[in-house]
């Protein structure tokens, strides 16, 4: 089967709803949930997507001759580095980099896995073998796909296996001759509207010897008997666009995953009980790269989303001559400049890795995901800053056909803009800034590859700085060659 359409999408959805629960219901339609259909309608809107720019977004299939989504596709060249970027910048662009979990996220993480196989191979020849089936499959079908990483948050002071009930964290509960079972949980799984679930290790935290038992990689079907998904309150306060302009088209969800005795077919497996594998899983396939490529695509375009926001701001309410107004405006554009270059350094410097699969190159990608966390706060501040008591003014698509329509025109009005474009501003950068939406936004970039803190001391074991340490050895033995040197020369005495 070619490339998705949204209707397609759509369609299997429909037919084959995973089971989540949200305030105390299974949802049975996400296509016409009022808090759901949001997301699956902005997918199905990325599916069309492709369709509208096949040229960039769309690949033939080595074997099969048809189109398949081009993030599913293994690189080989510098150029399809190139192309994959401007993929996945046009993904983002379509929600202004406010869709975490867009499809192309865990693409890149399959096809990783595909094209670093061999990696795989050396637990055992069958999970390889997976990897290439399970990387065809998901393509032909362009499926989209959540993940689950973390074990449950109840006592971090011990590892997952030293929790009170050894099944707090999803675990290995039964291995058969044709799978396994799994019963715990995990949290979380964002877009748990998904035609399909990986299971895998974290990309940051490492494991133990005893936590054998939790240590797997797989991928399943999101509809999977047993496979429950306890959703938080929806961001969704509503779904009219207008009000709710970010919300109610890009609330992704956030669910804890429930497996009730999850029956996982060998065929689906790609990690299993080795610790020291799972550890390095995603390092050594390369998919740690590969994601990091999209999550940097997507935020070139969301912080390009939160300058242009401001800078429509201030024009609109004239506050363009105040000097702190400056500084924040070229915050923003030094973020946008930042992200941008290292998406370009990322792609100069891209290369062929070990498995023959092109690579972009992994310092520029490891400095931007470690950076953007400390950023994104910051974006969404000046947006508060500079939108001040604007943001939690604005009246609702209602009231601008309300009982004082006619006050609504003469008091929202701003330096250069009418009500009827200053009030859909505000909102949206209400949304950005401050609504629910606005403020998981900024817990998700936070916390997107991992808890930051953790993430900072991978970075210091994983770069050593040596090059930098022996320019200043070489400059510390040139202060000591000198002081030596001056020293050896005979003393003149002042006045003498
Ligand atoms: C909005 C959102 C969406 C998410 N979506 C997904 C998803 O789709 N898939 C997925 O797998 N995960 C997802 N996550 C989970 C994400 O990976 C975790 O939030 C992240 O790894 C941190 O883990 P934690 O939340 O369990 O925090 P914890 O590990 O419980 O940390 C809580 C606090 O304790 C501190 N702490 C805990 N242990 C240590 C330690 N050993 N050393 C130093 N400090 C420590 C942390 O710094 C932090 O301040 C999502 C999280 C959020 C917030």
């Amino acid at each position: 089967m070619p490339a998705r359409k949204g209707a397609d999408f759509l369609k299997h959805l429909k037919n084959n709803p995973p089971e989540i629960y949200h305030r105390g219901e299974r949802i049975a339609d996400f296509t016409t949930h009022p808090e759901f259909k949001g997301h699956a309608n902005s997918l199905a809107g990325i599916y069309d997507l492709q369709w509208k720019n096949p040229d960039v977004m769309l690949v033939k299939d080595d074997e099969t001759g048809e189109m398949i989504g081009r993030t599913y596709h293994i690189p080989k060249t510098a150029e399809d580095i190139r192309l994959l970027s401007q993929c996945m910048l046009k993904i983002a662009d379509f929600s202004c980099g406010m869709m975490g979990r867009s499809p192309d996220y865990l693409n890149r993480a399959m096809a990783s896995y595909a094209g670093g196989w061999k990696y795989l191979a050396e637990q055992d020849p069958r999970f390889g073998e997976n990897a290439k089936t399970l990387h065809r499959h998901l393509s032909r079908n362009d499926f989209c796909m959540t993940h689950t990483l973390i074990n449950p948050q109840a006592n971090r002071a011990v590892s997952v296996a030293a929790q009170k009930d050894p099944y707090m964290g999803a675990r290995i509960k039964e291995e058969r001759a044709d799978g396994f079972i799994i019963r715990g949980a995990r949290m979380l799984a964002t877009a748990p509207v998904s035609d399909e679930i990986m299971v895998f290790p974290s990309t940051l935290l490492t494991s133990n010897p005893e936590d054998a038992p939790y240590a797997f990689g797989f991928c399943i079907p999101s509809n999977t008997p047993g496979l429950k998904f306890q959703c938080r309150e929806s961001v969704t306060y509503n779904p009219n666009g207008y009000d709710h302009p970010l919300g109610s088209r890009f609330e992704e969800q956030d669910a804890v995953v429930i497996f009730d005795d999850v029956f996982v077919p060998w065929e689906k497996v790609l990690l299993y009980k080795n610790v020291e594998v799972c550890n390095r899983a995603y390092a050594a396939s390369g998919a740690v790269v590969h994601m990091s490529h999209q999550v940097l695509c997507k935020n070139v375009a969301k912080s390009e989303f939160m300058l242009g926001l401001a800078s429509l701001l201030v024009d609109s309410i004239g506050i363009e001559q105040f000097q702190h107004v400056h500084e924040k405006l070229s915050d923003l554009w030094i973020a946008h400049e930042t992200m941008k270059a290292f998406l370009r350094a990322a792609e100069a410097d891209c290369h062929l890795d070990e498995y023959g699969v092109m690579r972009p190159a992994w310092d520029p990608l490891d400095a931007a995901r470690n950076l953007f966390p400390k950023t994104y706060p910051k974006l969404v501040q000046i947006i508060q800053q500079l939108g001040a008591s604007g943001l939690v003014a604005m009246p609702t698509h209602e009231d601008l056909n309300g009982p004082l329509k006619e006050e609504i025109k003469q008091y929202y009005q701003g330096a250069r803009v009418d009500a009827y474009e200053r009030i859909p501003l505000f909102r949206l950068a209400w949304d950005a800034s401050i609504s629910a939406f606005g403020t998981r936004q900024a817990l998700y970039e936070y916390f997107f590859f991992g808890d930051p803190v953790r993430m900072a001391g991978a970075l210091v074991k994983n770069h050593p700085r040596k090059e930098a340490m022996e320019k200043v050895q070489h400059f510390l033995s040139k202060m000591r060659d000198e002081a030596e040197s001056e020293a050896s020369k005979p003393r003149q005495t002042v006045g003498a």
